[in-house]
C-alpha cells in the first residue's frame, strides 16, 4: 500500500518503451492496489445524522432500513446485517445448529475455513472446477459421507458458483448448503440476484469488496426460523428475553456502517457496470497470448470481478507467476496471489487434508499460477492498458 493517495497516476505516454530494468517504469508511481470508491460524504451524513441526533448509534433504525433495502433488492425474505463475513458464516453454521464435516473449496480465503473451525467443524476440501474456479458439484459429492453435514461454496471473485447442482446434492443428501459471498454483492446467476441461493448466503461489507459498509457483513435467508436465530446470534445469542437461545456473539452493525451501505447501494449498479468493463478490458488485451487461462462466467451471469485473476502456465507462458509478479513490481504495479497457498496448505488447515484424502489438482493448478491484477472503478483505463502491456512485454 505505497505510494501517495494521489497515486490514481497516468501512465507513461510513450508505451513503445517497455524494457523491463531500465529507463521509467510503465506505470510512474506505484499506486494503491485497491481503492474504494465511496458514495459521497454529504449523503452518508445525511443518512446518519438523525440517528446520530437522537444518540442511536446502534440498534437504532438505519440497520434495520440497510436489511429491508437490500432484501428488496436481491429478492430475499429475510437479511440480517452483522459486524463482519467472518461473524456472519460463523453465526450462521452456529445458528443451523450444524456438526460433523463441511465440504468447502480450498481456494479461498481463509475466513471461509474460520467459520467452521469457530464451530468446531471438520472442513473437507473439495476441487474446483477447471475453468470457472467455483466449487466442482462432482467432486463435492465424491467426497460426501455419513458425517457430512452441510457444504460451503464461494462465489469466487464474484464469479457465480453452478448452484443448481449444489442445491440437488444438498436435497437429496439431506445437508445444509451455504454460500460465502463475500465476494457477490451484485452477482447475478441465471437472471437471479446472488443472495437467496441455498440455505444462507453471507456478503462482506469490508474495503476490497465493492459495497463497503467500513466493516459488515449481510446474511440473507428466505428460511424466518435461521432469520431469528441470526438476530438472537448476534446479540449474544438474546432475542429479548435475557435467556439466550444459542451461544452468540456480539456481531452487531452499527447505524454508521449502515448509512456507508445504504449509501453505497445508490453506486453499486454503476460500480459492477465499471469492474465488468475493466475486466473485458483486459481480457481483450491478453486473450491472445500464450500460456494464460481466465476465469469463464457462464453464459447469462453477471460476476462482480471483485477481484480479476489470470492464471499463468510457466511453461507455455516463459515465465511462472512469480516472476511475472516481480517484473511487473519492477513497472509499478503490485498484483496479489488470489488465494495462494490455498487453505489446505496452511498451518490451521493441514491436519484437515491428510492422507487418504483425493487431491485438488485444478485448485493446486490455479492457485500456483494465479496473479490478480488490480482492478477498482477509479483505475483510468490507461492503466490498464499499461499492465496488459507490461504482462505482454514480460516475456521478451
Ligand atoms: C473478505 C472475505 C471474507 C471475510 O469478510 P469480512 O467481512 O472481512 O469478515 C470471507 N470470505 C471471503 C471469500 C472473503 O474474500
Amino acid at each position: 500500500m505505497s505510494g501517495p493517495a494521489s497515486g490514481l497516476n497516468k501512465p507513461r505516454h510513450s508505451m513503445s518503451r517497455h524494457t523491463t530494468g531500465e529507463g521509467s517504469p510503465l506505470v510512474p508511481e506505484r499506486f494503491r492496489f485497491i481503492r474504494p470508491t465511496l458514495p459521497p460524504l454529504s449523503r452518508v451524513l445525511a443518512l446518519y445524522e438523525r440517528a446520530y441526533a437522537d444518540g442511536l448509534v446502534t440498534n437504532g433504525g438505519l440497520v434495520r432500513r440497510f436489511e429491508d433495502a437490500v432484501a428488496e433488492r436481491l429478492g430475499v425474505k429475510h437479511c440480517v446485517a452483522v459486524s463482519s463475513c467472518t461473524c456472519g458464516l460463523a453465526l450462521v453454521f452456529k445458528a443451523l445448529d450444524i456438526r460433523g464435516e463441511v465440504i468447502l473449496p480450498s481456494l479461498t480465503f481463509f475466513a471461509t475455513g474460520h467459520a467452521l473451525l469457530w464451530n468446531g467443524l471438520k472442513p473437507v476440501f473439495a476441487d474446483c472446477d477447471p475453468a470457472t474456479w467455483t466449487l466442482d458439484p462432482a467432486d463435492v459429492e465424491s467426497r460426501i459421507t455419513r458425517r457430512t453435514a452441510a457444504i460451503l461454496a464461494v462465489h469466487l471473485y464474484g464469479n457465480p458458483c453452478d448452484t443448481e447442482p449444489l442445491e440437488g446434492i444438498a436435497r437429496r443428501h439431506g445437508i445444509k448448503l451455504v454460500f460465502d459471498a463475500a465476494h457477490a454483492f451484485g452477482s447475478r446467476h441465471n437472471g437471479r440476484p446472488v443472495g437467496g441461493f441455498g440455505d444462507a448466503e453471507v456478503f462482506s461489507l469490508s474495503p476490497t469488496k465493492l459495497l463497503v459498509a467500513g466493516e459488515g457483513g449481510l446474511v440473507t435467508t428466505n428460511d424466518a426460523v435461521l432469520a431469528n436465530r441470526l438476530r438472537a446470534g448476534r446479540n449474544y445469542g438474546d432475542l429479548g428475553n435475557y435467556d439466550p437461545e444459542l451461544l452468540g456473539l456480539n456481531a452487531r452493525m452499527t447505524e454508521y456502517s449502515a448509512a456507508l451501505g445504504l449509501a453505497g447501494l445508490e453506486i453499486l449498479d454503476q460500480k459492477v457496470c465499471r469492474y465488468n468493463e475493466l475486466a473485458a478490458r483486459y481480457t481483450r488485451q491478453l486473450a491472445t497470448l500464450r500460456g494464460l487461462t481466465f476465469q469463464k462466467i457462464r453464459a447469462g451471469d453477471v460476476s462482480t470481478f471483485k477481484d480479476y485473476s489470470i492464471v499463468v502456465d510457466a511453461r507455455a507462458f516463459g515465465i511462472g507467476r512469480d516472476e511475472l509478479a516481480r517484473r511487473l513490481l519492477e513497472e509499478n504495479i503490485e498484483t496479489k496471489k488470489y488465494f495462494h497457498p490455498p487453505l489446505h496448505e496452511l498451518k490451521l488447515y493441514r491436519r484437515f487434508h491428510g492422507r487418504g484424502r483425493a487431491g485438488l489438482p485444478n485448485t493446486g493448478r490455479i492457485s500456483t499460477g494465479v496473479l490478480s491484477l488490480p482492478i477498482y472503478d477509479a483505475l483510468p483505463e490507461e492503466t490498464i492498458d499499461a499492465v496488459a502491456l507490461a504482462i505482454r512485454s514480460a516475456t521478451h
